[in-house]
């Protein structure tokens, strides 16, 4: 990997981590808001559960994305964490937090779906 493309990697996660802290709209649609409404409220806790989940989707992203500018420093940006393989540029370029190659990340997915009765497939 050529030291532009590493910066260009660089730029990309560090808008990425900008992008995901400035999350505070999420934060604002989790105040509860007293309503006697009952559909109103119903609305509300959706709108909450949603929130939520869209923060501990960020707070886990956010975590892999500081884990990447962590590589970068290091010089281990663009190995695979499990075979030590070169990530394919295109995949990062289109995920540039990856810590696995393809193969692997496969892999780690089927082991994580395995117990689990019902398929994610938002993920
Ligand atoms: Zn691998």
């Amino acid at each position: 990997m050529t030291k532009n493309e590493l910066n260009g990697f660089r730029r990309a996660l560090e808008s990425k981590l900008l992008e995901i802290g400035s999350g505070s709209s999420n934060r604002e649609a989790l105040v509860i808001e007293t309503t006697s409404d009952e559909l109103d409220r119903v609305q509300n806790a959706n709108d909450r559960d949603y929130a939520m989940g869209n923060l501990e989707r960020n707070s886990s992203r956010l975590g892999e994305v500081r884990d990447a500018l962590r590589r970068i420093r290091s010089g281990e940006f663009g190995v695979c964490a499990g075979c030590e393989a070169s990530i394919n540029l295109k995949r990062l370029a289109a995920v540039p937090w990856a810590s696995y190659c393809i193969a692997c990340q496969e892999a780690v997915d089927r082991e994580k779906t395995a117990d689990r009765s019902e398929v994610d497939i938002a993920a």
